[in-house]
């Protein structure tokens, strides 16, 4: 019971390795709040986690990630809840593969402001709880591509690679506020997100892994835990590398 007494929200915990997360987080004692886009998603996912884990105290929220006044109002009734919040993590992300020459303004939009903005709104939400309480956790979900880029889809490494700024430079000023900020970066994990991709793009790939796999959910959710946990209490500023060695 490594989260014991802990209250968390984890964003993007509907599905895939956010959802992971989720259970992980539940296994270790945390009461869990996760967000979703839509009500249906987020309300659907927390009932789905109560039915495998009776005890578990978990709920769904649905702010607009890309609104600060959202997110605030969505964290404000999570402490009305729960009385706190102590781990953040920043984890709904979408992910665009278009070419350059098809890449519309939209599209770059998109991804920035689920991706980069989303973790500015929530973590500035959260920190008006840890701040005043003296502690606080904020974890990110980066990317393999924050190291090496990308083939295609330009928003998305983009967005990891501001991750990592993120996360260095928010670990530097929120230290002295007991605040501890790391990202976790997966390699091709086994979620929705890669099943919608061509099996012909994904298949040789296996090959350059050189531990000859993609990862699961829950081999990415064991290094949140860890990172979230009191065994990670001199970690900050850390970019986590979680996949098998990756491919690019
Ligand atoms: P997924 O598509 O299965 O899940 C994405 C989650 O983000 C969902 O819960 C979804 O509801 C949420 N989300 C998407 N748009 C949202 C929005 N506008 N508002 C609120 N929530 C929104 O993907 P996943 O693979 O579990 O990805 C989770 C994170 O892991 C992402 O940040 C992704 O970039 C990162 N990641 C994934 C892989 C991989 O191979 N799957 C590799 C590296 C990093």
């Amino acid at each position: 019971m490594r989260l014991s007494n802990k209250v968390a929200i984890i964003t993007g915990g509907t599905r895939g390795i956010g959802y992971a997360i989720a259970e992980a987080f539940l296994r270790e004692g945390a009461a869990v709040v996760i967000t979703g886009s839509r009500q249906e998603t987020a309300e659907r996912a927390a009932q789905q986690l109560r039915d495998a884990m009776p005890e578990a105290r978990v709920s769904g929220i649905w702010p607009d990630l890309g609104s600060l006044a959202s997110v605030r109002e969505a964290f404000q009734s999570v402490v009305e809840t729960y009385g706190r919040i102590d781990i953040l993590v920043n984890n709904a992300g979408v992910s665009e593969a278009t070419a350059f020459e098809n890449y519309t303004e939209e599209i770059f939009d998109r991804v920035m402001d689920i991706n980069v903005k989303g973790i500015f709104t929530a973590s500035k939400a959260a920190t008006e709880y840890m701040i005043p309480q003296g502690s606080g956790v904020i974890l990110n979900t980066s990317s393999m591509v924050s190291f090496g880029g990308a083939g295609a889809g330009i928003a998305y490494p983009t967005s990891k690679y501001a991750v990592n700024g993120f996360t260095v430079t928010l670990a530097r000023e929120l230290g002295p506020k007991g605040i501890r900020v790391n990202a976790v970066a997966p390699g091709i994990t086994e979620t929705d997100m890669i099943r919608a991709l061509p099996k012909e793009l994904m298949e040789p790939k296996i090959g350059r892994i050189p531990l000859r796999r993609f990862g699961q959910p829950e081999e990415i959710a064991n290094a949140f835990v860890f990172l979230a946990s009191d065994e990670g209490s001199y970690i900050t500023g850390e970019v986590l590398r979680v996949d098998g060695l990756s491919s690019n």
